[in-house]
């Protein structure tokens, strides 16, 4: 018979065994997640597109972000929601995060007040599948993505997505390699990342061509690096980088979320181990990086990125920097 101490200390053996399983099993799978995510880049070999047109105007008008032009008036949140017109063509662009599951959601309630609606919307597109950018916590578990928590009518409306998710009211098309979906608007197709406790996350860039001054990248949380999203966006356009718009996750004093003391934007969603983080050395490792490429319109989303991290950005670029604010337009013509 077994004594006591034996007893005491087999349970104690199991119980760290099972408290070891799940990081054992997290690791293992960011591991070969990793090499996945490096070998589908490698095997990504698409052609020049020569012919997808170009738009005169452009704007982004942020409907969802973290700071707004007028708080009293305008939410905001962690999340990203930009309402894209290209010419005639309007694209929302993500749906935000609704983080109490209201209906109407602060997305609803920033549109009326902006007179935004969805009968002027032509297309949605879903840059990844993070409930920041899927409307919230309780459809990222469903696969659901929508505006609000409760029925929005989306005349069935195209909207493309980077993975499978549904909306009864539109019809999903999931983007799986660069498309075009409007003249001068293009996805650059997903590009994947493994990230410790999200998992495997393809994101799509949008890229709209402006006549006469270049390609404007527009970004949701920016998980693939914006060295491959540029990558990407070189080996698909001979026209010169115009613009960068949209959240690059530079998270590095802070983090807009923090739930149960666990600072949400520097944990999750780095790419990095749990205990890793993103250094003032990693900003200015991109910043360099994309100076050289000399865009002349550079936004970064305050959702996923600190405010030092913003400063940094805005003091390298200057007058090319761009504040992103819920209700205040950015117009390249
Ligand atoms: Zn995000
Ligand atoms: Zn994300």
């Amino acid at each position: 018979m077994k004594s006591a101490q034996s007893q005491v200390r087999n349970a104690a053996q199991l119980a760290l065994l099972a408290a070891a399983i799940p990081p054992l099993y997290l690791s293992a799978r960011f591991v070969q997640g990793q090499k996945r995510a490096e070998a589908v880049w490698e095997a990504s070999r698409f052609p020049k597109l020569d012919d997808v047109g170009a738009v005169k105007r452009l704007s982004i008008l942020p409907l969802i972000d973290w700071y707004a032009a007028d708080p009293d008036y305008l939410e905001g949140e962690p999340g990203v929601s930009y309402l894209i017109r290209a010419d005639d063509v309007t694209i929302l662009f993500d749906l935000g995060l609704n983080r109490r599951g209201e209906h109407p959601s602060p997305l609803l309630r920033n549109m009326e007040r902006l007179g935004v609606s969805f009968d002027d919307i032509d297309m949605i597109v879903i840059s990844h599948a993070h409930l920041d950018h899927i409307g919230g916590m309780e459809n990222a578990k469903e696969g659901l993505f929508t505006p609000s928590a409760g029925y929005v009518n989306l005349h069935q409306m195209p909207a493309y997505l980077p993975v499978p998710l549904v909306n009864p009211a539109a019809t999903p098309i999931v983007i799986d390699g660069p498309a075009m979906l409007a003249p001068g608007v293009v996805s650059m197709g997903p590009i994947p990342r493994q990230l410790f406790f999200l998992g495997w996350t393809p994101e799509q860039t949008l890229a709209v061509h402006v006549e006469g001054k270049g390609v404007v990248l527009i970004i949701g949380c920016g998980h693939p690096t914006i060295q491959k999203i540029i990558a990407r966006k070189e080996m698909l356009f001979d026209a010169p980088l115009y613009g960068v718009i949209g959240g690059l996750h530079y998270p590095v004093t802070g983090s807009r979320s923090v739930r149960y003391g666990i600072p949400a934007q520097q944990v999750f969603g780095t790419g990095l181990w749990p205990w890793q983080r993103i250094t003032q050395a990693d900003v200015h490792r991109a910043i360099a990086f994309l100076y050289r490429r000399d865009p002349k319109i550079v936004a970064l989303s305050p959702h996923d990125s600190c405010d030092w991290s913003l400063a940094a950005f805005r003091t390298a670029f200057g007058e090319r920097y761009r504040d992103i604010l819920v209700g205040q337009e950015i117009v390249i013509a």
